[in-house]
């Protein structure tokens, strides 16, 4: 059934992600249009990073039992019970998401109208959204936002279309551990959830068309990372896979390493070869919006080149991080209201030279600014330090023999260029570090002129920056 009368908003939003966070009190008089085709909350409450490192902690867990040993304690890894810790995590977070969605159906949110659906232009700042039932609506916005976000991208391996394969989007919901795991790929989704379920006992199983793992990573870090998990599991990297076919109930892979044919039999495959992002799904051309294979273009302040189409977070951005869409989404609210004169400009950008990321793998990893190989090529006269968890008291109490922090700072100027640290909680030692490049300090200023508590594990970064 189609309608053919047109719905005026003031505002569209188009997926629920970081856009949900748009509407607030200062959009109270704004006739607003939420739409969304998947569940309320987007990709990191439902599929990514919540649910995700709700996983990683339990296996972190199991890992922690697992080497107790190291320490003098006679500790048992005796089972896992998937179903326990899948609802730990599901449990959680499935009443947020219905509260979420509860709440801007109800009589709090009178100005919101949620539209369940896909949303896809049908001209400029008009959209058609069209519900599981197939029904459609009209809908066009004097501003319209799209936080679309991005999806699984499925590489075309021959065969792989006949299977039943999984994505971040489905594996995390399994109804068993499966004994046998095979991941494509060799990022970070591959090396989060291939941590998860090898903890859990899962005999995992990674194919990786390049050298090594996490490959935007410091060659340094990449390579530590890859020798790590190489001897945790079974990491096939330099593969090319040449067919996959269901066999009974076994999935059997074809690949090429090196050049040699090599077969591998796992229950459940699991495809984590990157996303892509969703703009070639949303009728842009009609609409007059520019784009890049999936990938919308944006100014500085989150303009399309169509008047009054904003776009932000995964859909627009290099980066695919949730930190990144929320600061633009934050962003982007006050340009809106700059837009229409309710707020006093000028329009705001976010700054992105210092973007930071993590891996929540075993070990974690977490990075900010240039690789060694980026800051050379940036022709800026460089020192590089690197400062083992080993070297310090922390690291002897934790035995650790396999870690490190990695800078790399300009020699003149003195400022950080980047920072990695591969290692225990990598991800919360590196915001000091991400702090200081932020705000300018030097390596000096950063190094001596704050206390570090001692023996706490920060004397790495503090003994790291001494040496640079
Ligand atoms: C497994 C995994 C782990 C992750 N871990 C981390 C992490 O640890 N740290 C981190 O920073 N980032 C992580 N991310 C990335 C993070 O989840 C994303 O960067 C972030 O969620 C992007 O937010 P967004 O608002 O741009 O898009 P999304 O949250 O993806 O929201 C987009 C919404 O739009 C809806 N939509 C799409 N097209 C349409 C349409 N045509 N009509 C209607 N609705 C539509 C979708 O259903 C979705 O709900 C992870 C991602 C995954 C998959």
């Amino acid at each position: 059934m189609s309608q053919a009368s047109t719905e005026e908003f003031d505002l569209v939003i188009v997926g629920t992600g970081s856009g949900n966070s748009i509407p607030g009190p200062e959009f109270e008089e704004w006739k607003i249009a939420i739409v969304e085709k998947g569940v309320f909350g987007g990709t990191c409450l439902n599929v990514g990073c919540i649910p995700s490192k709700m996983f990683v902690y339990a296996a972190d867990v199991a890992e922690t039992i697992r080497k107790a040993g190291a320490y003098g304690i006679d500790a048992e890894m005796k089972s896992v019970d998937w179903a326990a810790v899948r609802d730990r995590v599901f449990g959680r977070i499935d009443p947020i998401v219905e509260g979420g969605e509860s709440y801007r159906l109800s009589d709090e949110c009178p100005n919101v109208t949620v539209c369940k659906g896909e949303g896809r232009f049908v001209g400029p700042r008009t959209l058609e959204v069209t519900d599981l039932q197939g029904t459609t609506r009209q809908i066009s916005g004097r501003h319209v936002v799209l936080g679309a976000g991005a999806r699984p991208f499925i590489p075309p391996h021959p065969g792989l279309e006949n299977i039943e394969f999984h994505t971040s989007d489905t594996v995390m919901r399994l109804d068993e551990l499966p004994r046998r795991m095979l991941i494509f790929g060799g990022g970070y989704i591959a090396a989060e959830l291939g941590h998860v379920f090898s903890a859990f006992g899962t005999e995992v199983t990674m194919v990786n068309r390049g050298e090594r793992l996490l490959k935007h990573e410091d060659e340094d870090v990449s390579q530590r990372f890859t020798q790590l998990m190489t001897d945790r599991f079974d990491v096939r990297c330099a593969s090319e896979v040449t067919g996959v076919f269901q066999d009974g109930n076994t999935i059997r892979t074809e690949i090429l390493r090196n050049g040699v044919a090599e077969t591998i039999e796992t229950d459940v495959v699991l495809v984590a070869t990157g996303r892509v992002p969703n703009g070639d799904l949303l009728g842009l051309e009609e609409a007059g919006v520019s784009s890049e294979d999936g990938r919308v273009l944006v100014d500085e302040f989150f303009r399309t080149d169509a008047p009054g189409v904003w776009a932000f977070g995964d859909l627009s951005n290099t980066h695919q991080l949730k930190h990144l869409a929320n600061a633009e989404v934050r962003a982007l609210r006050h340009n809106l209201l700059v837009a229409e004169g309710e707020s006093e400009g000028p329009m705001r950008t976010v700054d992105e030279r210092f973007v930071p990321h993590a891996v929540f793998g075993h070990p974690q990893v977490a990075s900010v600014g240039l690789t060694e190989r980026t800051a050379r090529e940036s022709g800026v006269p460089i020192k590089v330090a690197t400062k083992e968890y080993g070297a310090t008291a922390y690291g002897w109490a934790m035995e650790d023999s396999e870690s490190f922090c990695k800078l790399i700072a300009d020699a003149e100027s003195r400022q950080l260029l980047g920072a990695h640290i591969i290692g225990p909680q990598a991800s919360t030692l590196i915001q000091q570090l991400i702090q200081g490049m932020e705000f300018g300090q030097t390596v000096e200023e950063l190094a001596s002129k704050q206390f570090y508590i001692h023996p706490a594990l920060t004397e790495l970064i503090e003994n790291a920056l001494l040496d640079l």
